[in-house]
């Protein structure tokens, strides 16, 4: 207890220093701001009487929250292992703490017996039992003791968070600037970032190239990921920096690295006004060739950035925004009343309609989806689901065609991998606007063309015969490099192993884009390689016109490409794939773009 205790004052003091924490810079641009602890915000906790024969359901409703906070505790726990010193044993004090409270313990039984005694829901039973047992610790008068009681509210906060299945508040009550802190986020929990509210995130668990990760970079909001010192070292109110092109998250800032941090993000905030003089130039190679950039959105609210930002269209709309953070479906005449505004709002301009892409790590609460077997990346999602709940496809399809009145529209497919989905997807596309015609709807005619995602690499091997029956192709070179090299896309414990350049990946890239030339479709890249501009060299002498990308990448794609020779690009494209190591395609990469 001795050692213990002495742990604790050394930890409170550490808690009032400045300190460091390394991580995945995934969205650009430096934000400083309070914290706001996500763990630690107010959850509403609903109360109500049970009958007697619920009182068992109600108990196994509660023993599916226990396990599922066990396994969170686990997953923090793994994550933990991979950190060094004091912080990896504080924090692995703390989970080991609260995986002993939920396994039978005193909490876990009282509460049990709270919903079989007093006959209330399991939430409610909850907040009572962690209210007494944490006062009973408080009362005490030991400071280590009150420390406890903290672990123990803290618990109980999960229980409640994981019952209620509300994973966080929506961020709509913080203050201005704030920095939300949090152990994980999931794309629907950064869908209700408002860029107005909140200043940039930091999490302990996310990937590079999870759909957190692209969310951040739409909003335009700073985030570093995948810092597992991070839980329980920055309190509520603390000054945190977060900067999201170094992936470093600083609390506590000492007052000459605040000034640091001010003084680079007024350098950055300057580059990016600097930037804005490019949106209504051409995006053309020096040498007079034109390259289409297009935006990709995730939520309607860009539209008017994309418009602003120069996009000649919409290469992505990822349609998931239709289904988050709520527990039914929307209905037709709602997604067409969504679509039809961001057609409107692109002004003629074409928009890519991906329909339904969830699964892995993209879950839609209404569909009930479960992210299911050892594989969620590899099961039931984005297109294989949509053809087994082909009610759910028709929805969309109908709703896409009669939105495609008010302006020019192209579906797209996600996660196609055999000819025959295509072509399923055909017929029943066929079936609807037949349906359509003869209730007299108003839509677009002739039918828009139906593109495929090529992010499989079966896909990828087979994209001559997918041209064959697909009218253009949408390369998506973010699950293309997580299935290619078995690298899972949102796990940052194999971040540093997932590359897009390494050599089969690019190999697989030529194939798609030569078998479009051959066969005269068109291609696009619209995995987030198409906003890095190191990229476009590569990809425009590969053959690739099109890019689509975040709104916010577009002005430096644009600069980069306005830079670029075409026969230049050509030849380097050309002595990149007669490489075999990926770490020098990326050196000859940096060569080029710091020569041309
Ligand atoms: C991709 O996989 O590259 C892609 C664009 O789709 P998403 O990121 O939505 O999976
Ligand atoms: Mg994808």
């Amino acid at each position: 207890m001795k050692a213990e205790r002495k742990r604790e004052g050394a930890k409170r003091g550490r808690l009032r220093a400045e300190r460091i924490f390394d991580g995945l810079g995934v969205s650009q641009g430096i934000a400083i701001g309070p914290a706001h602890v996500v763990e630690a915000g107010y959850i509403d906790v609903p109360e109500y009487a049970i009958a007697e024969d619920a009182v068992a359901a109600e108990q196994e409703r509660f023993a599916d929250a226990v396990a599922r906070s066990q396994r969170q505790l686990k997953k923090l726990k793994e994550k933990s292992a991979a950190l060094h010193g004091t912080a990896a044993e504080e924090l692995g004090f703390l989970l080991d703490a609260g995986l002993q409270m939920l396994t039978g313990s005193r909490v876990v039984r009282g509460v049990e017996r709270r919903i079989a005694d007093e006959r209330i829901n399991a939430e409610a039973a909850v907040r009572a039992e962690i209210i007494q047992v944490a006062q009973s610790f408080a009362a005490l008068d030991d400071p280590y003791l009150a420390e406890r009681a903290d672990d123990i509210r803290e618990v109980g906060d999960r229980l409640i968070r994981n019952l209620t299945r509300t994973p966080y508040q929506a961020f709509s009550r913080v203050p201005a600037g704030s920095i939300i802190i949090a152990e994980e986020l999931t794309p629907a929990d950064t869908a209700l970032m408002d860029p107005q509210l909140v200043g940039g995130f930091a999490t302990a668990i996310g990937g590079t190239e999870s759909h957190t990760a692209i969310m951040a970079r739409s909003l335009g909001l700073p985030a570093v990921l995948g810092l597992a010192d991070l839980i329980g070292a920055v309190h509520n109110g603390d000054t945190v920096i977060v900067d999201g092109s170094k992936g470093r998250v600083i609390a506590r800032p000492k007052p000459s690295t605040l000034e640091e941090f001010e003084r680079r993000r007024g350098e950055f905030e300057r580059a990016e006004r600097q930037l804005v003089g490019l949106r209504r130039l051409p995006a053309v190679t020096r040498d007079g060739t034109a390259v289409t950039l297009l935006a990709n959105v995730e939520l309607p609210r860009e539209t008017e950035a994309a418009v602003a930002g120069g996009a000649e269209g919409v290469g992505l709309l990822r349609t998931e925004f239709l289904f988050m953070n709520r527990p039914d479906l929307p209905d037709e005449e709602e997604q067409y009343q969504a679509l039809r505004t961001i057609i409107k709002g692109m002004d003629g301009r074409p928009v890519t309609v991906r329909t339904l892409d969830v699964g892995g790590d993209k879950l839609a609460a209404a569909l009930d989806v479960q992210p299911g077997g050892a594989n969620p990346a590899l099961g039931l999602r984005a297109i294989r689901l949509q053809l087994k709940m082909t009610e759910l496809l028709e929805t969309q399809l109908a709703a896409i065609l009669r939105a495609g009145a008010h302006g020019p529209v192209r579906i797209l497919l996600p996660m196609v991998s055999t000819v025959s989905e295509a072509r399923q997807v055909r017929e029943i596309l066929a079936g609807v606007v037949k349906r359509l015609k003869r209730r007299g709807t108003k839509m677009i005619d002739p039918s828009p063309p139906l593109g495929v995602m090529i992010e499989i690499p079966g896909a990828a091997l087979a994209a001559d015969a997918l041209a064959q029956v697909a009218d253009f192709f949408a390369i998506g070179t973010n699950d293309l490099t997580m299935y290619t090299l078995a690298i899972d896309r949102g796990d940052e414990q194999v971040a540093h192993l997932y590359n897009p350049l390494h050599p089969a990946v690019l190999r697989l890239i030529q194939f798609t884009t030569e078998a479009a030339l051959r066969a005269r479709i068109p291609i696009s890249v619209c995995g987030e390689i198409a906003g890095d501009p190191r990229y476009a060299a590569l990809l425009i002498g590969l053959g690739i016109r099109e890019l689509s990308m975040a709104v916010t990448a577009l002005p430096r794609v644009k600069q980069r490409i306005r830079n670029l020779d075409l026969l230049a690009a050509t030849r380097f494209a050309r002595q990149i794939m007669d490489q075999s190591d990926s770490g020098r395609i990326a050196a000859l990469l940096d060569d080029f773009n710091a020569l041309a």
